[in-house]
């Protein structure tokens, strides 16, 4: 699964969740979650359903194949969400015989006729209705709901919103549509026969086997999924979608798309034969699944969902022209949940505190594609925004990467398990070595097929592969917390010629680590690397012919560490220039952010960044760069003329275009003037806001051009005040993720804040269904982000009232648009509820 993060992951510091204690086995401490015990052994699970649309309810019936797992049984319990419950027996070869049960609290308990043996199989059959709207069950930062099947518009009541039906089982709402065992360590085959009206398409697991017209313009579809898998992954989808076919080797590859964007279907999901390539050979295991299909669902509940062969993904990717030409800001995801069809479908954690052997190689996985389609700056920057999420968020220092005493399961999908997890399987990437780690992915996947596993079967995959041991490395990153704080010193010796660089941990465990050192010696680095031990003082020693220059800690970028340095401007251009790898280019661009005007090395270095091969490198120098200092535009302004023209990036022109319009020179105005009419989002977005700087006038002709929707927050950001300002009500509900947050917004950038305030309000006095509930919405999503933090939550319960009061003001205004406003006034009613 790969969560939606918002705009808002900016504010996580203030979201930040209470601490957790150290982990305990031993049964002393109030929570351990141990591992589910298996009494009994699921094999196939069939079902046939039919959708009752009006009630939103599914009508099943269900041939649950199984066996005692060891030991004899003669009771099968399951887990059943809310359903109701019909009929219970024993099928044998077509013939049933009723079975005595219970069904209390979410929990059927069926007596068998007998006595089983282990292996001795029964088959079950159950006939029920699910009633997903009764689920009671709480949601989690990952997963908004856990309602496990969803009607979209069902009774085709709301425009613009198509009818659509998908599930989401992760982590045990599976049980909310069929009785099952809902836990990630069982496995069963399954065959699913779906009857839906004929106009709409299906997608399950596995193959569409045959698809059968019924009466009163019906059809039956029958999908069959002939390999085990975990009952979390069971999906199925229905609605009116266009299917895109593409395909790797055999195997068919296909897109489910809403009609609107089949013409995009390519540039969306394009890269998924080749990314099937890559994977399947890196890691020497071919894809081992018959079909990979993915589809995008409405209102979806979280980012994405590696249901095993049909991955659900949340309607933000579909995504038009103007935004794929800047960025498939998807695209990540896309690997994320395919590399999951390996790690998490193929081998699965046996239980949610081991969740980092599926989430943590899925997180890792956008790395590894990135450094193969785009290159290791690309991968190095995508893995520095993730471990920077982690690190900015202090309360999950305290959490270990392997954890069996979270709150609720769904604590466990968090910045540690996914962001850090990535981070740490790139460390140990680099302690072993390519060859070994990958052999050591292979053999993993070898040995555990089809079948759970820990974090331990990986360490032994990984020590029998390359013959270390790896108990340190496990200990300390897996089962252990934290990370270290890295101080550093050095003082030079000059009768024995050599320096002395002294690395001090801060924090209260020490860790030991291999450390890559840059020692700049005459102008020129030298690289040493080192073995750091876990104690709070590490002294290295290095001939050196002066003082050195300048020594760079942590130059590959690869250790997971805070580390505190400051160094002049005159050492940012050194280690500008004498790094190769992109995270050592990169500090020092951001070491002379409260550096500019202070020395001409400042403005060499950003003139040396304009030219770098990398993309992100150019435009974090473009923010950097202030053309209003004379120098800085005497230096460096034909060069960003030249980028925001040219640059074979369009966020790059749009981040020069930005520069420029710090000028305010009238002279720009016919380069903002084409940017505007720009296919790229970004270079459109901000040549508006350059326009408009110079002519305010021009705002409501001009803002109308965006498409804001799936817009980056940057972008966002920089609209909104623009569309609040100039009252751009066709852009409305696009400012809405930003407006939702304006208390939160008004403490990091206040100016900001109060735009988004004033949008706020303009919002609420507004008779706007869309706005309202893009409102309602976002901040649903935000409240698990919340974790325990009653002020936050009493900020936000303030915010919507105050609107609500705004909207009855509304009605009283406006008696004859009663039935649009009081829509809205319940919408934020029934928000307001939800956050008590
Ligand atoms: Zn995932």
């Amino acid at each position: 699964m790969r969560k939606a993060i918002l705009s808002i992951a900016i504010l996580g510091v203030l979201f930040s969740a209470q601490l957790s204690a150290q982990t305990d086995t031993s049964g002393r401490e109030k929570v351990y979650r141990a591992t589910h015990t298996k009494v009994t052994e699921l094999k196939h699970t069939k079902l046939k359903v039919n959708f009752d649309y009006q009630k939103e309810q599914m009508n099943g019936e269900e041939w649950l194949t199984a066996s005692p797992y060891f030991y004899p049984a003669n009771e099968l319990i399951l887990d059943a969400k809310a359903m109701l419950i019909h009929e219970v027996a024993l099928d044998n070869n077509g013939k049933k015989s009723p079975l005595k049960y219970e069904y209390n609290n979410d929990i059927l308990k069926i007596a068998l006729d007998k006595t089983y043996q282990k292996n001795q199989d029964y088959t079950v059959y159950i006939k029920y209705t699910s009633r997903p709207n009764e689920v009671k069950q709480q949601g989690s930062m990952a997963i908004n709901d856990a309602k496990g099947l969803y009607f979209i518009n069902a009774q085709g009541t709301e425009p613009d919103m198509p009818t659509q039906i998908w599930t989401q089982g992760e982590t045990e709402s599976s049980s909310a549509w069929f009785p099952t065992i809902d836990k990630p360590n069982q496995k069963t085959t399954q065959e699913i026969y779906m009857t839906v009206p004929d106009r709409y398409v299906t997608l399950s697991n596995g193959v569409l086997k045959n698809s059968q017209k019924e009466s009163n313009g019906l059809r039956t579809d029958h999908w069959v999924m002939d390999k085990r898998h975990s009952t979390y992954l069971f999906f199925m989808g229905v609605g009116e979608y266009a299917i895109v076919k593409d395909k790797w080797k055999n195997i068919p590859v296909d897109y489910y798309i809403e009609k609107e964007f089949e013409p995009y279907a390519k540039q969306i999901y394009g890269n998924t034969p080749e990314m099937i390539d890559f994977f399947s050979k890196k890691m020497n295991y071919d894809y081992p699944w018959a079909k990979y299909a993915q589809i995008s669902g409405r209102n979806y509940v979280s980012g994405a969902m590696e249901n095993t062969t049909a991955t659900l993904h949340g309607s933000d990717i579909l995504q038009k022209p103007g935004q794929l030409i800047d960025e498939n800001k998807w695209e990540d995801t896309i690997a994320h949940e395919l590399f999951h069809h390996w790690f998490g479908d193929l081998v699965t954690a046996e239980s949610w505190s081991n969740l980092t052997v599926n989430e943590s190689f899925a997180n890792y996985s956008e790395y590894l594609w990135n450094e193969h389609k785009y290159g290791k700056d690309q991968a190095d920057y995508h893995l520095m925004t993730d471990v920077n999420m982690y690190i900015h968020n202090p309360s999950d220092f305290k959490k270990n990467l392997v954890r069996f005493n979270y709150e609720s399961r769904e604590d466990v999908f968090d910045l540690v398990t996914y962001q850090k997890g990535g981070g740490i399987l790139n460390m140990l990437r680099n302690y072993l070595g390519d060859d070994a780690f990958f052999a050591g992915m292979n053999d993993y996947l070898k040995t555990n097929e089809y079948q759970n596993a820990e974090a331990h079967q990986l360490r032994l995959s990984f020590e029998k592969v390359s013959g270390k041991d790896l108990n340190w490395f496990f200990n300390q990153w897996y089962f252990g917390n934290g990370n270290p704080k890295i101080n550093s010193s050095f003082t030079f010796e000059p009768v024995k010629k050599q320096v002395s660089v002294t690395i001090s941990q801060t924090q209260d465990q020490p860790f030991e680590f291999p450390l890559a050192i840059d020692v700049y010696d005459n102008g020129k680095p030298k690289r040493y690397n080192v073995w750091v031990n876990a104690q709070a003082k590490n002294t290295f020693s290095f001939d050196v012919s002066k003082t050195p220059d300048l020594v760079n800690i942590n130059a590959d970028g690869v250790l997971l560490a805070e580390i505190a340095d400051t160094k002049t401007p005159e050492q940012n251009l050194m280690q500008f220039t004498g790094s190769k790898e992109f995270k050592s280019r990169y500090r020092a661009l951001e070491g002379i952010k409260d550096q500019t005007g202070k020395s001409p090395a400042v403005v060499k270095l950003l003139a040396a960044a304009l030219k770098d091969p990398f993309f992100r490198v150019r435009i974090k120098a473009l923010e950097l760069i202030d053309l209003t200092h004379a120098e800085q535009m005497k230096a460096l302004s034909s060069e960003v003329e030249k980028i925001a023209a040219n640059d074979p990036k369009t966020l790059t022109q749009a981040a020069a275009i930005a520069a420029l319009a710090k000028t305010k020179d009238k002279k720009y105005l016919p380069l903002f003037e084409k940017g505007v009419n720009a296919v790229s989002n970004a270079v459109k977005g901000n040549s508006l806001s350059a326009v408009l700087a110079i002519d305010p006038s021009k705002a409501n002709s001009l803002a109308d051009k965006i498409d804001l929707e799936g817009a980056s927050d940057e972008l966002q950001a920089q609209l909104l005040p623009v569309i609040v300002k100039n009252k751009v009500t066709s852009q409305m509900s696009n400012i809405a993720p930003l407006a939702a947050f304006y208390p939160f917004i008004k403490f990091q950038n206040p100016e900001l804040g109060k735009s988004a305030e004033e949008g706020f309000n303009w919002i609420m006095s507004s008779d706007n269904l869309k706005a309202t509930e893009s409102i309602t919405k976002i901040v649903g999503y935000a409240k698990n982000q919340m974790g325990d933090n009653p002020q936050a939550k009493m900020m936000v319960v303030q915010m919507l009232k105050d609107g609500l009061s705004k909207k009855m003001e509304l009605l009283k205004q406006n008696p004859q648009k009663a039935a649009s406003i009081n829509k809205q006034i319940d919408v934020l009613n029934k928000a307001i509820e939800n956050f008590k």
